[in-house]
């Protein structure tokens, strides 16, 4: 499965491949030695907006991939067009939105102290970040985050 390590640029796209299930590293503050050490070594691609990365890329060997610019669903595109990447990535697999961490199901009785008691009454099916404890479910934001998945399938000509 691909791995990745997204610029700083990219923290929208970081959080869709994390809940797709994709290994993805983000930090908001640009390390880029460390950017291109840890790709090399995880043999994870570097997707970035900047040239200059891009071209450190190809100069050490480091897997990358220019994004464009324009809208989250461009950007999925083209790592489908490109690596081949799946968005029907399945539920099981998802990873932690905030740390890339992998999420665990957890039973209502378990967690119920934790969650809001309108979404405690809402939802059945609950996930936690083994690393950060987050708790995750699918709620009205899922739907949106579908949405956007689904239309990324479709190809720009055929949209609308
Ligand atoms: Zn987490």
């Amino acid at each position: 499965m691909n791995k990745f390590y997204a610029d700083s640029m990219l923290g929208k796209l970081s959080r869709f491949l994390r809940f797709l299930g994709y290994d993805t590293i983000y930090r908001s503050e640009e390390k880029v030695e460390e950017m291109l050490e840890l790709s090399l070594k995880e043999n994870r691609t570097v997707l970035s907006q900047s040239k200059q990365i891009i071209a450190q890329c190809s100069k050490r060997n480091i897997k990358s991939l220019n994004m464009p610019t324009k809208s989250i669903t461009d950007q999925l595109r083209k790592l489908n067009s490109h690596l081949d990447l799946s968005l029907d990535v399945p539920p099981s697999k998802m990873r932690c939105s905030i740390c890339n961490g992998g999420l665990k199901g957890r039973e209502k009785t378990e967690i119920i102290d934790q969650i809001p008691k309108g979404t405690a009454k809402f939802y059945n099916d609950f996930w936690q970040c083994t690393s950060c404890k987050k708790i995750f479910w699918m709620g009205s934001h899922w739907e949106d985050i579908k949405k956007i998945i689904e239309k990324s399938k479709i190809s720009e000509e055929n949209e609308n």
